[in-house]
């Protein structure tokens, strides 16, 4: 049998996210000594689609914005995942994040497959006007795609309640019926999940209590670094400080700020919201994102973007546990130091999956129209987030591997005994 495995010597590109989620799919699937034939099926993605989307802009002209939708893996149920707006999306980085989300929610249990969307646009210099028609006309091109048994997109980066309102709202005209199923992270008038704005940023507080826990760390004694200020960075901080940690910086995606005291969260936040900049907030000094990668603490929580820890900085973080609440911030370059360096990483697909987690409680709910209290879906998010971290633990220490290899080592197995046991319809 010939090697199926990718080539180690291959012309890796560091910058790429779907070279760095396969570079860390092949090592698992080396380790499992997986199947050469599942191999074949699960390092690939089983759909993609390219749309153009004219969309008429607010002056009367036609802008034509790329969308895509990638449904990676439907083995274990609908693909399930974001959909991104952001000036620099790219198919491989669309391709990277659904096959994240099948291994995600593979790791934590939930009955999904893996999905994502991403349009090239730049929502900041669009009116609610503009983002809406696109939105529309992007959702009634994947409507043959999408749907509760389908694929179940949720919001990403420059996406939101609203977004996600108009998708459902598109899907729903066509169907004839209201289909609030077809998306998670609606607003809970709409049939959102209470808790589920929340989840993720509360999947990474639990994740970082029960990493603190293994390490005799105390939260009042624990800083905490957090990149990003959106609903992971920003909500994530949020509830950390509330629960006595000291979050000590924060950014937005034009830089942060600082204070070795630790900072009043919600003040900062509400600066920053006021503001758009923490330019002239007093409670800290100004520090660029590059710089606050690099700031002594126990916890780093990057939860902005990709590959924000490289070869070109690793050699700099001074954390005791890494905590990704992005997806993909770190490459599989920058794992070996963080290995040697002794890091603790709490790798995405485990650290930021109390989103997913939450969606899947969300479009339970929709089915059922029975909606439940706030603190059932956080007790229920914790059972789910204490327990798949203690396994991908539990893993990592049985077969001597990092977390993040654990992690796809646990996901992947999951995937590619469901795939096996449903046969290849060919
Ligand atoms: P968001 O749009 O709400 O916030 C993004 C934040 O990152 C903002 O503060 C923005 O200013 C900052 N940012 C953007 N680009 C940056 C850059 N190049 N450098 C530094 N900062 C930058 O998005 P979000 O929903 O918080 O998502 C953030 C990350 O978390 C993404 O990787 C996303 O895929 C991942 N994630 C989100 C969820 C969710 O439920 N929203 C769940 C799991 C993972």
């Amino acid at each position: 049998m010939p090697n199926v495995f990718v080539d180690d010597a291959r012309n890796f590109k560091e910058d790429n996210p779907f070279e760095s989620m396969m570079a860390r799919f092949d090592e698992a699937a080396k380790l499992l000594d997986l199947d050469p034939n599942i191999y074949r099926i699960l390092r690939v993605p089983n759909r993609e689609m390219t749309i153009y989307i004219p969309t008429m802009m607010d002056d009367g002209h036609y802008e034509v914005f790329v969308g895509y939708r990638v449904q990676h893996n439907f083995a274990r149920g609908p693909a399930k995942g974001g959909i991104r707006y952001a000036p620099d999306v790219t198919l491989d980085e669309v391709r990277a994040l659904a096959a994240w989300m099948t291994w995600k929610c593979a790791v934590v249990n939930i009955p999904f497959g893996g999905g994502k969307g991403g349009v090239i646009c730049d929502p900041s210099k669009m009116s609610m006007g503009e983002l809406e028609r696109m939105t529309r006309r992007f959702t009634s091109e994947l409507i043959d795609i999408i749907g509760p048994e389908r694929d179940v997109p949720a919001p990403d980066m420059n996406t939101n309640e609203q977004v996600m309102a108009w998708i459902m709202d598109t899907y729903s005209m066509h169907a004839r019926h209201t289909v609030n199923a077809v998306v998670t992270g609606k607003p809970v008038e709409l049939g959102g999940s209470r808790g589920r704005r929340e989840a993720t940023g509360r999947g990474l507080l639990i994740v970082i209590d029960e990493a603190c826990a293994k390490f005799g760390l105390k939260p009042a004694d624990t800083r905490v670094v957090v990149q990003g200020s959106g609903n992971v960075g920003g909500i994530g901080a949020e509830l950390l400080y509330n629960s006595g940690y000291k979050v000590t910086a924060i950014s937005d995606v034009k830089g942060g700020i600082y204070n070795e005291k630790g900072l009043n969260v919600p003040e900062t936040l509400a600066y920053l919201r006021q503001h758009r900049t923490f330019e002239g907030y007093g409670g800290g000094e100004l520090v660029s994102n590059s710089d606050l990668l690099e700031l002594e603490c126990e916890v780093l929580m990057p939860a902005a973007t990709e590959n924000q820890i490289t070869s070109a900085n690793v050699d700099r973080i001074k954390c005791r546990i890494l905590a990704e609440g992005a997806n993909g911030p770190t490459t599989p370059p920058a794992d070996k130091v963080l290995k040697e360096k002794g890091v603790f990483v709490i790798p995405d697909i485990l650290a930021n999956a109390g989103g997913v987690t939450v969606s899947y409680f969300e479009w339970v709910q929709d089915r059922m129209g029975f909606f439940w209290k706030e603190d059932v879906v956080n007790e229920r998010l914790k059972d789910t987030m204490v327990a798949s971290f203690h396994e991908v633990v539990k893993y990592s220490e049985k077969h001597d591997v990092n977390m993040r290899i654990a992690a796809y080592m646990l996901a992947i197995d999951r995937v590619a005994y469901e795939t096996k046991m449903r046969g290849i319809y060919a």
